[in-house]
């Protein structure tokens, strides 16, 4: 089995870069098939979903555009929590369909959010696309459309995804070993 090691921690291959790549193929399949004659406009969620973004969107054959966008946190200024703002996206997307690339949906927080700052925007419609699903950690109600791998509730790196900053260029997916 291959295993690789991140500063502290080893980690053994869990879906390698030929599954992922096949799989990869399939969501951009049906993809273009279900918004046949439609534009779309990506929005990928930085840091993590950079690569699966790059790897999907060039089988992509729709009219569609892509943007990277990020969740920038601030303590707001009346309430106590910290308030989410969807920065990065730069051209008008109102009445556009919208499909969101993330790395993996854990809890889905992340997601909420963004779906909820889309909302305000009058978009056409919004849509999930992530590689990656934990539906053990997953606590929202928003369907994950497109996803390429349900995988246990465990942490894992690679293909974008990284562990304190390190392992984003591993070509498989890993997971630790605990
Ligand atoms: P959520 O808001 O759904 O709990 O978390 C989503 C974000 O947390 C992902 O976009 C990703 O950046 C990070 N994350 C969640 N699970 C993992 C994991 O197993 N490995 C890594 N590297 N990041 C993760
Ligand atoms: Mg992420």
């Amino acid at each position: 089995m291959k295993e690789t090691v991140i500063l502290d921690k080893k980690f053994s291959e869990l879906i390698p870069e030929d599954v992922i790549m096949n799989r990869i193929n399939q969501m951009a399949e049906a993809i273009n098939r279900d918004y046949e004659e439609k534009e779309v406009v990506f929005l990928s969620i930085l840091n993590g979903a950079f690569v699966f973004a790059a790897d999907l969107f060039r089988k992509i054959n729709l009219k569609a555009r892509i943007s990277f966008v990020k969740l920038a946190s601030y303590e707001g200024t009346r309430s106590s929590g910290s308030v989410k703002e969807l920065i990065g996206v730069n051209e008008d997307i109102s009445n556009m369909h919208i499909i969101v690339l993330d790395d993996i949906i854990d809890t889905g927080y992340t997601l909420e959010c963004i779906v909820d700052e889309l909302s305000k925007r009058k978009v056409a419609s919004i849509r999930i696309a992530a590689l990656l699903f934990k539906p053990a950690a997953y606590t929202k109600n928003i369907p994950i459309d497109y996803f390429g791998f349900e995988i246990p509730n465990d942490f894992v790196v690679g293909y974008g995804l990284d562990y304190e900053g390190y392992g984003r260029n591993l070509h498989s997916v890993y997971v630790l070993v605990k």
